[in-house]
Formats: C-alpha cells, sequence, structure tokens
C-alpha cells in the first residue's frame, strides 16, 4: 500500500516523507471533503502546522484540491490529470445541510472546451442542498 503511495507522490513530484504518505493514505479513504481540524483529529501525534504544510504542499504539487466553504476549507484527493501547473477540478462541490458533508460531484463540470483570449486559473462550482443518502432516509 504504502509503496504505491510513494510511487503517486513521486509522480507528482513530491517527496514521499512519512507524514505525507500518512495523510494521503487518510485522504484516499475518505469519500467527503476534510476540513484541517477533522484531518488533525485523526492524527493525535502530529502537530497542526505539519499537517498544514502537508495540506499546502499537497496542493502545490496538484495532489489535493481545496473547497472553499464559508470560513472553512476542506481538501479532497485530486485525480492524476492534476499537476503543479494547473488543477483541473473544475466539478461541482456539494454540501449538504443534513449531514454537512461535502462531496465532489465529479459527473458535474464545467466544460473543459471553454477557449477564449484568456486563462482561468480557477473555476469554483459550489451547491448547497441534500445529498442522495439524506434524500433518501427523509422519504
Ligand atoms: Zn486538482
Ligand atoms: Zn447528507
Ligand atoms: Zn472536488
Amino acid at each position: 500500500m504504502s509503496q504505491k503511495i510513494e510511487s503517486k507522490l513521486l509522480h507528482k513530484n513530491t517527496k514521499p516523507t512519512s507524514m505525507r504518505i500518512l495523510v494521503y493514505d487518510f485522504l484516499s479513504v475518505q469519500e467527503a471533503a476534510l476540513s484541517l481540524s477533522e484531518i488533525e483529529n485523526h492524527f493525535d501525534n502530529a502537530d497542526r502546522t505539519t499537517i498544514y504544510r502537508t495540506l499546502k504542499t499537497f496542493e502545490e504539487k496538484g495532489i489535493v484540491h481545496s473547497i472553499q466553504e464559508n470560513s472553512t476549507t476542506r481538501y479532497k484527493l485530486c485525480h492524476d490529470d492534476c499537476d503543479e501547473k494547473t488543477h483541473k477540478d473544475w466539478h461541482l462541490h456539494f454540501y449538504c445541510k443534513i449531514c454537512k458533508q461535502t462531496t465532489c460531484k465529479e459527473d458535474i463540470s464545467f466544460p473543459e472546451s471553454v477557449q477564449g483570449n484568456f486563462r482561468i486559473d480557477e473555476i469554483r462550482l459550489f451547491a448547497k442542498g441534500i445529498c442522495e443518502n439524506c434524500l433518501e432516509s427523509l422519504q
């Protein structure tokens, strides 16, 4: 397992330190995007700054993308097509008012075919509502 993560990190030009491997491993099993405190709570013996720096490095290297939600930033792993130059996470981020989870809706995305005399560095698509699981339990 950790060897697979090592090669993923190396592929994104990131030195696979043990902390980075741990954080990547943890994020790779998450359905929802997590905030810094949620990630921090999982690692009892790591300090906040180390985790924060790990996430910042990951973001710069195209490993995670961040989702800004009011005053909270949440992080989710990127796909292989993100790199240190560009993030391509132009999909909808969905916040559920009931379970309070933010998830990536990758099948709903901004068309990549947009062309023009401009350069897009970042696109934010954000929606609030009730997720499929919570909707089901309401019925
Ligand atoms: Zn990305
Ligand atoms: Zn929900
Ligand atoms: Zn996303």
